[in-house]
């Protein structure tokens, strides 16, 4: 190899290992690996272009009768986030019951029936005045918990990433464009296991508005592109076992329904 194309190398090569934590969209052709890891995406109702995921944030204790059942004062608690990987995203098209497996380690295996914001925009000290224009599209998703070992991790005060940040803890629907849709600000929003109504409540009884969901992350993490947002679950969360199917709702999307196997 001559100095020049060793400095061509050098170069790619460190376009590679900047891959990971930063830009997306660079090129990844250019980036030679030892095996691959698969890209996450999302289908995108009346395209053919698939959502790239690039992070998965979620909000906690955003209902105030959720975050009371929880054992918290909603009314002094400022937004708090947590982040699931992204290959946790379990796809559940429209009109299908996925099968969901019940995870390892927990006896006490959760549902949270959750609206999901895509950001098609990204940005840092995003006003709440401006953050529904980082929006490009929503859909609905459950952020499975295993609620034991979240507990048990908590009261420890040690992470609760086993609780929430497992292998397919986000099973998710097909994004809808915003301008086929519309924003999400009110609506009701239901789950029901084996028929039996367990969740209902209304996207307007958030604590934090996605808008203002998206303006505080966006203080604490530059935004971009392809970060998607679970915007919290209403109170009455519990548990599945295996055999249970869960199916949520929210007003303007098709049902989410997915089995415990
Ligand atoms: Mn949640």
């Amino acid at each position: 190899m001559d100095r020049r194309n060793f400095f061509q190398g050098s170069a790619l090569l460190s376009t590679g290992a900047m891959l990971g934590c930063a830009t997306p969209g660079v090129a990844q052709q250019a980036v030679k690996t030892p095996f691959a890891v698969p890209a996450t995406y999302i289908p995108i109702v009346g395209s053919d272009e698939l959502f790239p995921v690039r992070r998965i944030y979620c909000i906690g204790r955003n209902y105030a009768a959720h975050a009371r059942e929880m054992g918290s004062d909603p009314t002094r608690e400022p937004p708090f986030f947590f982040q699931k990987p992204t290959d946790a995203v379990q796809y559940v098209a429209t009109g299908t019951v996925a099968d969901h497996p019940y995870p390892s380690l927990t006896k006490n295996y959760h549902y949270e029936a959750e609206l999901v914001a895509a950001i098609g925009k990204g940005g840092r000290n995003i006003p709440v005045a401006k953050a529904l224009e980082h929006i490009y599209g929503y859909t609905l998703g459950l952020d499975m918990t295993r609620r034991d070992l979240q507990r048990f991790m908590g009261d420890q005060k040690k992470p609760w990433e086993i609780g929430k940040s497992f292998d397919k803890s986000a099973p998710i629907g097909a994004i809808h464009k915003l301008a086929q849709i519309g924003h999400f600000t009110q609506g009701a929003i239901w789950l029901k296991v084996n028929g039996q109504t367990k969740q209902s409540a209304n996207l307007n009884q958030m604590i934090w508005s996605v808008a203002e969901q998206i303006a505080n992350l966006s203080e604490a993490f530059e935004l971009f592109p392809g970060d998607i947002i679970y915007s919290g679950t209403p109170e009455n969360v519990g548990p599945v076992v295996v055999g249970d199917l869960i199916e949520m709702h929210i007003d303007g999307l098709p049902n989410l329904s997915v089995k415990i196997v």
